[in-house]
């Protein structure tokens, strides 16, 4: 299939990018603001690429409400890596952390913590196939754990949480990849915060860490030097080269989304792309969307139609439509669209005018 033009995409990362955006780095790309240089070949020690990365976080911090007792550093390694610097950086003497299990990246996420200390799962949802958020407080979370972790939205299983838990004193680490930027957060309720930029912010390549600054400063000292948060953040994220073109790529984002209303304009908007798109499904006696209601995510739409041969039909045939990517993840099949921050409404309709035009199909 060859496309003539731009399509709906609804993987669930990388992702979709506002198209303004593109268009402006497409203009920006052989000469950067009179620096006859692209950012792809700019120093990153240079002046005007320190403005960048300057801006970026300041916008980054006025779109999330961050408080100043908080430091924002710009990594690589994705996720992934925090799954393993938050335990070698946070556990601390008592070794002991607790994981609530909601999805297949909690799940990871507790695995690779369980190589430095004692990891308990404080709850889980798995005995439903990940099909809710359970309801946890400071009781199910243990009072010498030297942090608790959650994962705010289950890109996978496409569940969120609509609360934060309380853990008592245990600072609350959350992994909000493919949430990041979607709704408002009280970001001092929470420890620490970490987000891969490839779902709702930039192309893959950049994490970006909003820590607690009392909580920098505890890697073990035989610590790799780039696993160590302390180190980042004593050199502006800067102490070896960033992944300076996406950072550059989300200083855009950033700069796009505080001329559209912010973080609330936006969640109103996510709020009515993804109510559409349940309410058609709850009232469809073809499709169903199997997470508990009040825990869908506002990112990520799961739906099936419970025949696996029909879903992928429904797959293969929005994709004739330029509805790409449709598929659920390969763990749990069915169907996914991910409506993240750049899907536009438009998108969305489309979407479920196919879905209309293939039940009755059937
Ligand atoms: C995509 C994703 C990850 C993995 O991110 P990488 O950048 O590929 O390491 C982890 N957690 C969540 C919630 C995700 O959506």
């Amino acid at each position: 299939m060859v496309f003539k033009k731009r399509v709906y995409n609804f993987a669930a990362g990388p992702s979709m990018l506002p198209q303004y955006v593109l268009e402006e780095v497409r203009d920006e790309m052989l000469n950067f603001g009179g620096s006859g240089v692209s950012v792809m070949e700019m120093s990153h020690r240079s002046k005007i690429y320190q403005r960048i990365i300057d801006d970026a976080e300041t916008d980054l911090r006025e779109l999330l409400g961050i408080p100043p007792a908080y430091k924002v550093l710009f990594l690589q390694g994705g996720a992934t890596l925090q799954f393993s610097m938050v335990p070698i950086n946070l556990m601390r003497a008592s070794r002991k952390a607790d994981y609530v299990l909601t999805g297949s990246w909690s799940v990871k996420a507790a695995a690779e913590a369980e190589k430095f200390g004692d990891i308990r799962v404080a709850a889980s949802s798995k005995d439903s196939n990940f099909s809710y958020i359970p309801k946890i407080g400071r009781d199910d979370f243990r009072p010498d754990a030297a942090y608790a972790h959650i994962t705010v939205n289950n890109t996978i299983y496409g569940s969120r949480y609509n609360y934060v838990p309380d853990t008592g004193g245990a600072p609350l680490v959350c992994d909000w990849s493919s949430g990041i930027l979607s709704e408002c957060l009280d970001i001092g309720k929470f420890g620490l915060i970490y987000a891969g930029a490839q779902k709702n912010i930039a192309p893959a390549g950049l994490t970006i860490v909003i820590m607690r600054e009392d909580l920098i400063g505890f890697a073990p000292k035989d610590a790799p030097v780039y696993l160590d948060y302390k180190i980042h953040a004593d050199n502006g994220s800067m102490y070896n080269t960033p992944p300076a073109f996406t950072i550059y790529v989300a200083g855009k984002v950033f700069k796009y989304l505080k001329a559209n209303g912010g973080v609330a304009a936006q969640e109103l908007r996510n709020r009515e792309k993804a109510g559409k798109l349940y309410d058609y499904i709850d009232g469809s006696s073809l499709y169903s969307a199997p997470v508990a209601k009040e825990d869908r995510s506002l990112m990520n739409v799961v739906f099936v139609t419970g025949n696996d041969a029909l879903d992928k039909e429904f797959v293969a045939g929005a994709r004739e439509e330029g509805l790409l990517e449709l598929n659920g993840h390969r763990s749990v099949g069915g169907m996914r669209a991910s409506v993240y921050n750049a899907m536009p409404p438009e998108g969305v309709d489309a979407l479920i005018d196919f879905m209309e035009r293939f039940e009755r199909r059937q």
